[in-house]
């Protein structure tokens, strides 16, 4: 018997940018400061160029590469159109497209180098993703090296119909954190606007000392490098509840990307007892309940847990989307159903569509209709 195909959107895709786009849409001089890898087979090692800077990091190995090439880099990674068909082999409707070597760009240390770049990819990515299919919904940029310019940028995407941004999990280096109230213009402009600030885990700034993502060596090294990529957006979350940003802000929307779901509800517990317990150190004073906030405003992605499906079910946490995280490693790429069969197979139908399409839908109401039953 053919499994039923499950219809679902990806809260958690990512494109790769074409390796001329710096180009053909900067000077010169710019677009030889822009991101770029280079590749050393031999030994293991991608070096990443940023604007005079560098880091390395390590290739999967030979036996992982020779599984990753022939997933991570499907023709649709770069082209739209390619896209539409793995995603319909997938049975995947609509996705949220993050950037690829745009993930780096909260180390361009550069106002005016930051500045051209994102607007850049933004123009890029309107055209070359959103243009082709209104099943995309694009993660654009924000020039985050000063608070002005962000607010200008988000101000011309959404006179563009911009519905989402990538919002770094820390802000650059030597900028104020976000639970300063230097950020409130960018959280005015973009709950105003209706924007949801894609989170997505891994975006914190860089300081080129250390080899990316290597915190740990030796064993176990590997699983406590990926776990700890999920620690900076938790961070960050708990700073804007406890600071006031997302109280001050009842309609602004954060969605983490590519980082789970339960700990969302664990989060919820922790700040409850310590706004109870500690009450009278806490401030500033919340209107509703830390574990309320982050329930109301919160969204989260995930693409194997099984956990996150039983917060949904049983922790009363209902923003958690299930993401694809194509054309990524961690992905479901050539997997997708059969992963969706093994997370919603036996659950209530109404528990998997609110996971795979309804959530989805509530942040991006206005994405091509589905023409395939959820
Ligand atoms: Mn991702």
């Amino acid at each position: 018997m053919v499994d039923e195909l499950i219809w679902a959107c990806s809260a958690d895709s990512h494109f790769l940018e074409p390796e001329d786009l710096w180009s053909e849409r900067l000077p010169a001089d710019l677009a030889a400061r822009m991101p770029r890898s280079v590749r050393n087979e031999e030994k293991g090692i991608e070096t990443v160029f940023v604007d005079g800077k560098s880091f390395e990091r390590t290739l999967p190995s030979l036996g992982q590469r020779e599984f990753a090439e022939e997933t991570m880099r499907p023709p649709g990674a770069r082209d739209a159109r390619l896209r539409l068909k793995d995603l319909d082999g997938e049975g995947i409707w609509a996705e949220l497209v993050f950037p690829s070597l745009g993930m780096w760009f909260n180390s361009l240390w550069n106002r005016d180098l930051v500045t051209a770049a994102v607007q850049a990819n933004n123009d890029w990515a309107r055209e070359a993703i959103e243009g082709v299919s209104g099943r995309f919904v694009v993660a654009y940029q924000l020039p985050m090296l000063s608070v002005v310019d962000a607010v200008t940028e988000l101000e011309r995407i959404v006179a563009d119909g911009a519905r989402a941004i990538l919002l770094p999990v820390e802000p650059p280096v030597a900028q104020a954190n976000y639970t300063s109230e230097v950020w409130e213009p960018l959280w005015d402009c973009a709950e105003a606007a209706g924007v949801v600030m894609g989170m997505h885990i891994g975006t914190e700034s860089i300081t080129f000392e250390d080899e990316i993502g290597v915190q740990f060596r030796g064993p176990g090294g590997a699983i406590r490098n990926y776990v700890e990529s999920s620690f900076g957006a938790q961070r960050a979350i708990t700073g804007l509840v406890a600071g006031g940003v997302l109280d001050r802000h009842p309609a602004l929307r954060i969605l983490v990307a590519e980082g789970g779901a339960s700990w969302v509800p664990f989060l919820g517990d922790r700040m409850n007892e310590a706004y109870r317990q500690h009450g009278p150190r806490v401030r500033p004073k919340l209107s509703i309940s830390p574990k309320e906030q982050l329930y109301r405003q919160v969204y989260a992605s995930f693409q194997h847990d099984e956990s996150a499906v039983d917060a949904a079910e049983s922790m009363g946490y209902r923003n958690v989307l299930w993401g694809s995280d194509y054309p990524h490693q961690e992905g479901t790429f050539g997997h997708s159903q059969a992963t969706l069969h093994e997370l919603f197979d036996g659950r209530p139908s109404e528990l998997r569509r609110r996971v795979t399409v309804d959530a989805f839908l509530e942040l991006f109401p206005d994405v091509e209709p589905m023409t395939v039953a959820p």
